[in-house]
């Protein structure tokens, strides 16, 4: 389970995080390519813009459930 008390620092504000636990797979990008990014240096992902239409959200939720390592919160 992602912990919001470990996000990465990129991630915009809001209820979609990636924490610290991100082995950069990129899963969540292919899922989510409008609210998900690599960082600069391919080492994690991060969340550059929360959903705001209905596909966005359930791309985000697609995104977490994904995730191999739970490294996705929505409670942030
Ligand atoms: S799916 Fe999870 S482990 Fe893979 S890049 Fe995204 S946050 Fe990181």
């Amino acid at each position: 389970m992602a912990d919001k008390e470990n996000k990465v620092a990129e991630n915009v504000s809001g209820a979609y995080y990636v924490d610290e636990q991100c082995i950069a797979c990129e899963v969540c990008v292919n899922e989510a390519p409008d609210n998900f990014k690599m960082s600069d240096d391919g080492a994690y992902a991060f969340v550059f813009k929360q959903p705001e239409s209905d596909e966005e959200k359930e791309a985000c939720q697609a995104a977490l459930a994904s995730c191999p390592v739970d490294a996705i919160g929505d409670d942030g």
